[in-house]
């Protein structure tokens, strides 16, 4: 993977050159702690509470990992993305990164509590102990409060990295208290020398970026891999299919079983891996000769580090550590299906945009110029009235899914068909 010499942990962030600039200098400000305590590294400019934000695609939870290994990383300049602090951070199992996504709808007190007590805890390994939270807009109020409290009075060694769509998102008190990180949609062209010096075909990373409209990981998927192309084609040719009521309910169901398939096939390699690194950091597995101690990913250690434990305490701290990262992976697993599902709403209503820009005969660049047959087919079947009904049809589906994650996508993509019909 690392083909093209060194690649720090900064690369991932296409397009942020800002935001870059700001976190590696806020990161060397940080490295001053090592040497000269936290009060020096305040004064050169390290913040406790950052507030990432930037619309879905532009890299959010990217940019706040990035930012956790620069923070723990052993080299100079930080961040460099090879080191082995560097590695764990990545690989979610850094002992001094403690992780908080919302399982359910919500953010509860109780995981802020424990997120606290973490956050008071001394770093085990590196000079910070790191809170990432990756939904900060989904706090309930008393959890906001609690955390609230946390944010006025930090301790001394803890870093707080919220991350949310929007700066509107998050309590005004809570955001008052944070250093605002906010990341944009790169650009296509961005996209694009990502892609190409990833290693694609040009023609085929223009035509990625460009129908992935800035979203970075669905670019790299569609020039990577030939089935998520095919699904993304299956997705646009979904239009022309809907005639009957039976048509629409297999087209839904299509439009589910593609989502379900692009998310397995985006998170399954990522899961084992993380698998993998879990087992070796505890010494479990491949590699079993090692004598070192049970330490979870991030927060609930047992105890101190004081010498070997027994054999059984040891496996018996594992076994739950796997467990509690294969929870993790299951409820990331449901949240990265309505992900890809909202990924082929985006496609859809790209594609009816383009639909209604051929009506109108406006001179502006397709979403998907690859599928221009079937933009003429459908330009030429409704009136741009129809067009737009359905377009905002698509617009109130994703709406609808993303205010509302009890919504069974099944049922929503179906009567989206249904609409798509009768517009
Ligand atoms: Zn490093």
């Amino acid at each position: 993977m690392a083909d093209n010499g060194s690649v720090t942990v900064w690369d991932a962030l296409v397009g942020q050159d800002a935001v870059v600039s700001t976190l590696t200098s806020a990161a060397e400000a940080a490295a001053l702690v090592a040497t000269a305590g936290p009060l020096a590294a305040a004064r050169a400019g390290m913040t406790h509470s950052w507030l990432f934000t930037g619309p879905a695609g532009s890299g959010l939870a990217e940019a706040a990992r990035a930012f956790a290994a620069g923070l723990l990383c052993e080299n100079t300049p930080p961040g460099c993305g090879q080191c082995p602090a560097c590695h764990t951070v990545l690989s979610d199992t850094a002992a001094d990164l403690r992780t908080v996504r919302p399982e359910g709808l919500s953010i509860g007190v109780r995981d802020v509590r424990a997120l606290i007590r973490d956050a008071a805890s001394a770093p085990s390994a590196g000079s910070w102990r790191i809170l990432l939270i990756d939904d900060a807009d989904r706090f309930t109020d008393s959890a906001a409060n609690a955390l609230l409290k946390a944010l006025e009075e930090p301790a001394e060694r803890a870093v707080f990295l919220l991350c949310a769509p929007s700066v509107d998102d998050v309590l005004p008190t809570i955001r008052s208290r944070c250093r605002s990180v906010a990341l944009r949609l790169p650009t296509v062209e961005d996209v694009v020398a990502v892609l190409v010096r990833e290693g694609a075909d040009e023609e085929l990373a223009r035509v990625a970026a460009q129908a992935s409209q800035g979203h970075v990981g669905q670019a790299r998927r569609l020039a990577a891999d030939p089935q998520a192309r095919a699904r993304r084609d299956a997705v646009l040719r979904l239009p022309s299919r809907l005639r009957r009521t039976g048509d629409c309910l297999a087209a839904a169901a299509d439009l589910v079983e593609a989502a379900t398939a692009d998310a397995q096939a985006a998170g399954a390699d990522r899961d084992e891996a993380e698998t993998e690194a879990l087992k070796t950091a505890l010494g479990v597995g491949a590699t079993s000769a090692g004598t070192r101690s049970a330490s979870t990913r991030g927060g609930g250690r047992a105890g101190g580090g004081a010498g070997a434990k027994p054999r059984s305490i040891q496996v018996r701290g594992a076994a739950g550590a796997l467990k509690e990262l294969e929870r993790a992976q299951k409820s990331r697993g449901r949240r990265t299906v309505l992900d890809s599902l909202d990924r082929a709403l985006v496609d859809l209503a790209g594609l009816y945009r383009d639909v209604l820009v051929s009506q109108l005969r406006a001179d502006v660049t397709l979403v998907h110029p690859d599928h221009a047959d079937a933009t003429a087919q459908l330009a030429s079947a409704a009136t741009p009235e129809q067009t737009l009904r359905r377009w905002e049809a698509v617009l109130a589906t994703r709406q609808a899914l993303a205010d509302n994650p009890g919504l069974v996508p099944q049922l929503a993509t179906e009567s989206l068909a249904l609409a798509l019909r009768d517009a």
